[in-house]
């Protein structure tokens, strides 16, 4: 079994770096994902989390003016790809398991492999709603929200699987993080709603949370504040990404509902190249990760999104 996420925290007295990876798209290969992580792997991150993607619905076209629905599942393998990096690595690894597309059935199918791959850390997420009509849309026969996913590691963790008429029924030993929004999740009423949830997740068994990206330090020490305020008293890990491209300037406040500074927005249109944009991205991301370590939070996770030139020169310049 790999160390929990949970002692590697306990157990260091300084701020660590993590890195998360997404899975190849359908039909790429694995070396891609050693590519990424191969220039990474000299920082000694502590553990390595590993996205979970969901079967997308396409329409495509087939005959003019008909179209046929489709499933696609972009990204498949995080799984397997979990078990490919800890063992050629001998590394933790935190794949992300999440609620949509799973029925219950297939979660505990899921957690079975896991367990029985010698995985033990998890991160447990929603999923995001279709990019259409904006709902999260649980499975039939599966979860609405992360409350309930953790529900089921928990239960697992005791012994209780959805057939309470097995002969053998072990407890597997999962240790699970869950995510934190220091803007608020989008679909929250407010910061005290979305809050009190986290905290429900805390006290289902949450050892520690990872949080949505932010570009204003100010935001993550507010949420942090907040979070202590109502007795939510695990590890709270700042999720880091730096901008890559002009477009992320309304991509990512659409997408993620967070706000981008004025400087770093001024900074990047400033920019006459896109190499220099990269560089914008980078600087600030270090000016950030830096003064997160100042303030000792215990690791600071880095989105990849598949690429490590950019992660790399970050985590040189700060660790
Ligand atoms: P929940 O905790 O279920 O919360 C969703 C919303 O419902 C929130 O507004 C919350 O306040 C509210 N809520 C929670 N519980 C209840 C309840 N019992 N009753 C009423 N309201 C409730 N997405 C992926 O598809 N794959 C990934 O690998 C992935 N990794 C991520 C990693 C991190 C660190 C983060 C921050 C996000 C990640 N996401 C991923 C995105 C995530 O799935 C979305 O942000 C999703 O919209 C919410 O997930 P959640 O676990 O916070 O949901």
């Amino acid at each position: 079994m790999g160390e929990k996420v949970i002692d590697i925290l306990r157990h260091s007295n300084k701020t660590l770096c993590s890195f998360e990876l997404l899975p190849p798209l359908r039909g790429d290969d694995i070396e891609s994902i050693y590519a990424t992580l191969d220039p990474l792997i000299e920082f000694k991150p502590p553990y390595i989390n590993i996205t979970y993607h969901q079967e997308e619905i396409v329409y495509k076209e087939v005959q003019s003016n008909l179209l046929e629905r489709r499933s696609i599942w972009k990204r498949p393998g995080t799984v397997a790809i979990s078990a490919a990096i800890k063992y050629r690595y001998n590394i933790t690894v935190v794949p992300h398991l999440i609620c949509g597309g799973f029925t219950r059935e297939e979660t505990e199918n899921a957690l079975i492999d896991l367990h029985f791959l010698g995985i033990n850390n998890i991160l447990a997420v929603r999923g995001d709603p279709d990019i259409e009509s904006k709902i999260f849309k649980p499975e039939k026969g599966g979860h609405k929200y992360t409350l309930d996913l953790i529900n089921q590691i928990g239960n697992m963790n005791k012994g209780i699987y959805l057939d309470d008429d097995l002969e053998y029924a072990k407890p597997t030993n999962f240790s699970f993080g869950v995510a934190g929004y220091p803007e608020k999740h989008p679909e929250s009423p407010n910061m005290k709603s979305d809050l009190h949830f986290l905290k429900k997740k805390v006290e289902a068994g949450a050892d520690f949370i990872v949080t949505q990206l932010f570009f204003d330090n100010s935001k993550f020490f507010r949420f942090v504040e907040l979070c202590r305020n109502e007795g939510i008293d695990v590890p709270i890990i700042p999720g880091i990404k730096p901008i890559t491209i002009f477009e992320h300037l309304q991509y990512l406040p659409k997408t993620f509902n967070i706000d981008l500074p004025e400087e770093l927005v001024r900074k990047i249109l400033k920019c006459k190249s896109k190499e220099k944009i990269r560089q914008v991205g980078i600087d600030w991301a270090i000016e950030q990760s830096r003064e997160l370590v100042r303030s000792a939070v215990p690791v600071v996770h880095y989105y990849t999104m598949g690429r490590s030139d950019n992660i790399r020169k970050i985590v040189e310049a700060v660790f």
